[in-house]
């Protein structure tokens, strides 16, 4: 299977800031380390503006490169605007692989999914899936669904997709919990599946099955994974249940959907991150 991922983007850190480069390094440590997943490792580029501008406005563009910090979880790191563009050139490489047929993940960070249309927050600079779901309809695919299994509410996702011709977004989350949207569907095209809080592991799952079935239903051409591993029992940003197997589970979930898709990191703050997405990454792969 395919990584795609650098070493530069652990160069952005706030002391005490959960999302860590710790995050990425180790888990590319891990994957180096192991000997059940034969990876191709592949560096991303920079996302071009023609891409971002079909997912942001102009001006949020602009933002990246300002001095004040953009709310209290979104620090403006130095240089933060071109670790933000090679993480959504990372979303756009692995929607490339997926249509060649490629088993693809992108390990990169800053994730991207709580970034809407023209608002900066929730650890999120640039929302890569959402720019690679457009770029995927702006190219020839037909029907595009972006799953979100991250335990917050993927409201930038939503903000960018909703009511687009052509895509379809499901969030599994747990509500209440930050952002505080998601409670409900959205529009035409957005279905929300809101998680009670220290919800059990296996009406978890079941609340993902519902998720997939509506799924199929959409009859995408690609779907794109927001892959967060913050549901997991021991994250200390939410209060749900999940075990490393439930997230191989999901990988072999989706690996049964029987269409391409591409998976891209999001949240996940524990310290067995690694662990986590080595279960995802198995489960995706058959095995
Ligand atoms: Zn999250």
């Amino acid at each position: 299977m395919k990584i795609i991922t650098n070493d530069a983007c652990t160069g952005y850190f706030r002391s005490g800031h959960p999302e860590r480069p710790m995050r990425i390094s180790r888990t590319q440590e891990k994957l180096h380390a192991q000997t059940d997943l034969s990876i191709a490792w592949t560096k991303p580029s920079a996302a071009p503006d023609e891409s971002i501008l079909r997912a942001h406005t102009p001006e949020l563009l602009a933002s990246l490169t300002q001095s004040e910090d953009f709310d209290a979880d979104t620090p403006a790191h130095p240089g933060i605007a071109d670790y933000a563009r090679t993480s959504a050139g990372a979303a756009l490489e692995a929607m490339r692989s997926a249509r060649n047929g490629e088993t693809v993940f992108s390990l990169m960070r800053p994730p991207g999914h709580h970034a809407t249309r023209n608002q900066i927050m929730g650890f999120c600079y640039l929302n890569n899936i959402a720019i690679a779901a457009l770029e995927a309809l702006a190219t020839g695919v037909k029907r595009v669904a972006v799953v979100d299994f991250d335990v917050h509410h993927g409201n930038g996702t939503e903000d960018i997709l909703l009511n687009r011709d052509g895509a379809a977004f499901f969030s599994i989350h747990q509500f209440p919990a930050y952002p505080g949207t998601g409670r409900g569907n959205a529009g035409n095209n957005c279905f929300n599946y809101p998680v009670a809080p220290a919800l059990p592991r296996a009406q978890y799952r079941e609340v993902f099955s519902s998720a997939f079935e509506q799924l199929k239903k959409f009859k995408p051409g690609l779907v794109g994974v927001s892959a967060g591993f913050d549901a997991y029992a021991n994250d200390p940003l939410a209060q749900e249940t999940l075990e490393a197997e439930d997230f191989h589970w999901l990988g072999r979930q989706i690996r049964g959907l029987n269409i391409p898709t591409f998976s891209i990191l999001e949240g996940g703050y524990s310290r067995d991150l690694p662990d986590l997405i080595f279960a995802y990454l198995k489960g995706l792969n058959g095995k």
